[in-house]
């Protein structure tokens, strides 16, 4: 009889684990992914994000990435940087809200270059840790994972990291092991609208600041 482990996933590709590459974005959605899974598949890490300017900031959350992936003994590498990959795939979408086409295009963009890299490798199956943020849509990720998926010829496992309060406990744990958590999504659009919100509230507080006055 196949065994099954606990997320219902069949234990096939080798005697001990299945092997299942990890998408990564960032080094706290790691950390919580890779703890929760850890027991259960052989994981490997694989750090695609051509969506992240500046290059300064690219770094740190690579570095990050690898760090926390070293934490868990679990092996790393991360793609070549080439923010105009991601220049090239939204193009034609830049005046899109955040969690529209742009970020579909986007999501699309790592995730085929995350199944190329999981058939250069020989494994069958990968995911991401993007669906542990609640401002990811769990429907565009499984889609584009599978699109991306069925290109390369592999398998995409839909799983939804928000599930079990996935996000607290991202939080709480990079926390714990003391992570850089970014304050934007990464790509150089979504800098600027941070960089407007953190005006914006500045502006706030000058106000109240001036009516104490
Ligand atoms: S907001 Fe995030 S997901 Fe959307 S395009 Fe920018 S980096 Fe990609």
């Amino acid at each position: 009889m196949i065994p099954i482990n606990r997320f219902g996933h069949a234990m096939t590709d080798q005697p001990a684990k299945p092997r299942l590459l990890l998408h990564i974005c960032c080094a706290p959605d790691e950390a919580w992914v890779v703890h929760t899974l850890a027991a259960d598949y052989d994981l490997r890490c694989f750090f695609c994000n051509p969506n992240i300017q500046p290059l300064e900031e690219y770094n740190k959350r690579c570095a990050e990435a690898a760090k926390t992936a070293g934490h868990y003994g679990v092996p790393f590498d991360a793609d070549v940087y080439k923010p105009q990959d991601w220049e090239d795939a939204v193009k034609d979408l830049l005046d899109t809200p955040e969690g529209g086409a742009r970020c579909e295009q986007c999501f699309l963009l790592r995730l085929r270059q995350t199944a190329r890299f999981c058939k250069n490798i020989g494994w069958s199956a990968f995911t991401t840790v993007m669906s542990i943020s609640p401002h990811k849509r769990i429907e565009m990720l499984n889609k584009t994972g599978t699109i991306a998926a069925e290109e390369s010829g592999v398998r995409y496992e839909p799983f939804n990291f928000k599930k079990n309060d996935g996000f607290l406990n991202s939080i709480r744990l990079s926390k714990e092991l003391g992570l850089y958590r970014q304050d934007y999504c990464g790509c150089r659009l979504s800098k600027a609208e941070r960089d407007d919100r953190k005006k914006a509230h500045h502006g706030d507080a000058e106000d109240t600041e001036k009516s104490k006055k």
